[in-house]
């Protein structure tokens, strides 16, 4: 299938590792351009270079903090100067700190809002004004099987990721009528340095080694194992093509059934 996504021009946030630097390299595959953002600018170059091996695809990359409405605004300024337009965004970031309740304290509760939700609106201020002029635009949001299922010790990413999801579909709906979807994906378990940080905390917890807590989640995903990050990224390159043209508004899950209601 021709996904149509040959010369659009597709932001990915938070992608020098993990599931954003796998849809950076599955869009430069299919033929698009591609702009990639991160704190670390040796992990932005390391990522470009060898999505640029892989694919023989420039990846454009600038080191910022998704969390600074600026360093946002300038990056999707230079993106757009760069190409000629913005057609696809892909608001992701950093995951936050997995703790129980009343181990947060009010600071991080502050500061996982910022990371995660202001991030996602500081994307979507940018990109949807200038999507909806030239009357086609993909917005894509990252969040989490945690929206559907709520998982134990991440209480900041359940929390919190519902609120990126109740903006994204209200976004949906409000830009629609321009031509503009808007849709999420909600990783589940996915070999990335993030879920190898999480397993790290797990085994700490439970006095476990690292493989004990790794057989444990993959026992609760019906295919019996970790997703693998281009697994993910294969449907964000769909949800931001032509091919999905009449899908909006959805979270859909990419975690092997690991969650277990009908809908
Ligand atoms: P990852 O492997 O840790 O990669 C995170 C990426 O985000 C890195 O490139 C990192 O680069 C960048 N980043 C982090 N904070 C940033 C910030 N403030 N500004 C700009 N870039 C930032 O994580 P991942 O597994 O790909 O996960 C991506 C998102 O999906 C996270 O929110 C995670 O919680 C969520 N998720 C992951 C899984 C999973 O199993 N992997 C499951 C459910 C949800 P720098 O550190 O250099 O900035």
């Amino acid at each position: 299938m021709d996904l149509g996504l040959k010369g659009r021009v597709a932001i990915v946030a938070a992608a020098s590792k993990g599931l954003g630097r796998a849809a950076a390299e599955t869009f430069a595959r299919e033929g698009a351009e591609v702009a990639i953002c991160a704190r670390s600018s040796a992990n932005l170059k390391k990522a470009a270079e060898s999505i640029r091996t892989a694919t023989g695809r420039e990846v454009f990359h600038r080191e910022l903090d998704v969390t600074n409405p600026k360093a946002v605004r300038d990056f999707v300024v230079a993106v757009e100067e760069r190409f000629g337009s913005v057609d696809i965004c892909v608001t992701n970031a950093g995951g936050p700190p997995a703790k129980k309740f009343l181990d947060i304290s009010l600071d991080e509760w502050r500061a996982a809002v910022d990371l995660t939700l202001m991030s996602a609106v500081y994307f979507a201020r940018e990109v949807l004004p200038r999507m909806q002029m030239r009357g086609w635009g993909r917005l894509l949001a990252i969040t989490s099987v945690s929206v559907k299922q709520p998982i134990d010790n991440l209480l900041l990413s359940n929390s919190i990721r519902s609120a990126v999801t109740g903006l994204m579909r209200t976004l949906a709906n409000e830009f629609g009528s321009s031509g503009i979807t808007v849709n999420c994906i909600c990783p589940g378990y996915t070999l990335t340095e993030r879920l190898d940080e999480l397993i790290g905390v797990q085994a700490k917890n439970a006095g476990l080694d690292r493989e004990k807590i790794l057989e444990r989640l993959s026992t609760q995903v019906p295919l019996g194992r970790i997703g693998k990050p281009e697994e993910f990224a294969a449907m964000v390159a769909f949800l931001a093509s032509e091919r999905a043209s009449y899908i909006n508004g959805c979270s859909i899950p990419v975690d092997g059934g690991w969650v277990k209601s009908l809908l």
